[in-house]
């Protein structure tokens, strides 16, 4: 029944545009790929109220509000998700689902297990006390985050089953609630003497409940059991936050626990979310692929923690495409991220997720980590394995790639390249030398697009995306751009990538820009200026090479030594002579 309902609501998404039900409240301009307006959420002169028909959403950067079709339309009108569906196919002159007696019988049902659920979250939130509270405190979750989150305390045995009884609910919808069981006895509850954690679906229904002992009980954690509105393996913890905060930034990080997506979620990430302690599964990952590009493994850093992420790579790899990706943050041994964030804070964090790895590395490391590869048998062993990742890639483009870059990387660490120096850290947003050139050039491009020669232009956006850099999709989003002669967008590519959802990247680009281009610099001859942040970018390279080469004990040592000496002193000179001419 459930899916009845799910691929009527996939319909209307397919069949009309997001930005044609919100054309009807929202005056909206076309910009690039989106339309954009004023938010009817919140007050505001200046828009950043954001349509994407391609995407099928709607987000807004100024108050977060996010969602499809039939939530617009649910939120402004203040009518259920379903009606609102109804509605807008009634509208469009698409057929509604029918349901024979016994759908109906469901359909309503479920909507009796959500008033189920709604009930009891505000039950547990009222037996909330300050022993609970001081729990939850020692581990640092404050107050705000145990409100927004809904979290409430289940007591002693009874007292729900009154509750509920109270409220008129039925027998058979009690226990289909999975809250609460029929034993010999009669009626118990399924949790007790539990922190209760309500999981909410990414429209805000609360669908199920994580549990927590309070002391060093085993074990630790306990999920309500599944029912027809909970589906463990199709649900994550943390959804109806992350969705709208991974539309913005392009990712979401997917965590081990309730309390690593609480934690995340206080400092700012609020990209976290957690699955039900179950392995991940595919529909977990094409869903939230839906929303972003990417998803950021960063699970415990232990056995466990290591083989979930090998799950999840086993999981992911067939379906990885240019834009469903996989990315690790490793964490040390014995730490989650909720250790990392009390230890370490923020701004650590954020630069875990800069200097993150991407699905191809992370392959290449632990295939190569402890081997001996001396031995031709070694060699091709540890190759096939590398080989057996790529050929279950099943988008040929991407599957070239990884072929490629394993090659690139079995190159060096035969030859003994292992190490990649890409300079010190030295920006305020926690880029290393190699990233803040990255930035720089970007930001050179996308404030003084029209002065640039075509071709350098092209190099520059293609080596940014052909590196592992953290600005690599937002590159290639700009080459696209250019690229597309619709419109004649080429004027405000400035204006225009304020509102993408490369937000993030966007700001780290103008702070670069602010502090690195030095004030007398003449904007005037452009092609000069990028040549000389390329070769600079350039020259950091193979200095990087060069020391890990003198460091190893290749073979040819001398004529490779040779070339990058001379290779070194060209670029030298060619810096200096753009210095010359440029300060
Ligand atoms: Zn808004």
């Amino acid at each position: 029944m459930t899916n009845i309902l799910s691929s009527f609501y996939e319909k209307l998404r397919d069949s009309v545009f997001v930005s044609e039900i919100i054309r009807h409240r929202v005056a909206l301009t076309k910009k690039g790929p989106e339309y954009i307006g004023l938010c009817p959420f919140h007050g505001e002169k200046t828009p950043s109220f954001t349509v994407n028909d391609r995407k099928k959403f709607y987000h807004c950067f100024g108050c977060g509000a996010h969602g499809d079709l039939i939530k617009f339309e649910s939120e402004i009108s203040g009518i259920s998700y379903r009606d609102s569906a109804f509605q807008i196919a009634e509208k469009y002159g698409i057929d509604k689902p029918t349901f024979s007696k016994a759908e109906e019988e469901s359909n309503k049902q479920q909507d009796r297990l959500h008033s189920i659920m709604k009930a009891v979250t505000e039950f547990y939130i009222s037996n909330m006390n300050p022993s609970i509270e001081k729990i939850l405190s020692d581990r640092k979750i404050n107050i705000e985050t145990i409100t927004q989150a809904k979290i409430g305390f289940t007591a002693s045995q009874g007292d729900l089953i009154n509750f509920l009884k109270n409220k008129n609910f039925s027998e058979s919808d009690l226990i289909s609630s999975g809250l609460i069981n029929k034993g010999k006895s009669g009626h118990y509850e399924f949790f007790r003497n539990k922190i209760m954690i309500p999981i909410i679906s990414n429209f805000g229904k609360i669908i199920g409940f994580g549990a927590r002992a309070l002391g060093d009980e085993i074990p630790k954690y306990i999920n309500s059991s599944e029912s027809i509105i909970f589906k463990k393996g199709e649900s994550l913890y943390g959804e109806d936050v992350a969705v709208a905060q991974a539309y913005k930034s392009g990712y979401f990080i997917l965590v081990e626990g309730y309390f690593d997506v609480l934690m995340l979620r206080q400092h700012g990430f609020g990209e976290a979310v957690a699955s039900l302690g179950t392995a991940v599964t595919i529909n977990q990952l094409e869903k939230l692929w839906k929303t972003a590009p990417e998803i950021i493994i960063c699970l415990d850093g232990d056995n466990a923690g290591l083989r979930a992420g090998h799950k999840v790579i086993n999981t992911a790899i067939s379906n990885l495409t240019s834009d469903k990706k996989i990315s690790f943050i490793n964490l040390p041994a014995k730490k989650d991220p909720d250790d990392i964030l009390q230890e370490k804070g923020k701004i650590y964090f954020e630069k875990l997720i800069s200097n993150r790895i991407p699905l191809s590395e992370q392959i290449f490391r632990f295939s190569s980590a402890g081997k001996n590869l001396t031995s031709p048998e070694a060699k091709t062993e540890f190759e096939n394995l590398l080989k057996s990742y790529s050929d279950r890639i099943k988008d040929d483009n991407l599957k070239k790639n990884y072929q490629l870059y394993f090659k690139k990387r079995i190159w060096e660490l035969y030859n003994g390249v292992t190490v990649k120096n890409k300079g010190n850290i030295n920006s305020q947003a926690g880029l290393n030398e190699f990233e803040s050139l990255n930035a720089l050039i970007l930001a050179l491009i996308i404030n003084h697009y029209k002065k640039i020669e075509e071709k350098l232009l092209d190099d520059a956006l293609i080596k940014i995306i052909n590196s592992d850099s953290i600005f690599a999709q937002f590159s290639s989003y700009i080459l696209d751009y250019k690229n597309d002669e619709s419109n004649n967008k080429a004027d405000n590519l400035l204006e225009f990538t304020k509102n993408t959802s490369f937000y993030k990247e966007f700001e780290i680009l103008s702070a670069e820009y602010k502090n690195s281009i030095p004030s007398n610099l003449e904007m005037g001859n452009m092609d000069d200026i990028m040549e000389f942040y390329m070769n600079k970018k350039y020259l950091l390279e193979l200095t990087g090479e060069f020391s890990a080469l003198l460091s190893s004990d290749s073979e040819n040592l001398e004529k490779r030594t040779e070339f990058y000496i001379a290779e070194i002193k060209r670029i030298k000179e060619k810096i200096n002579k753009y210095t010359l001419k440029l300060f």
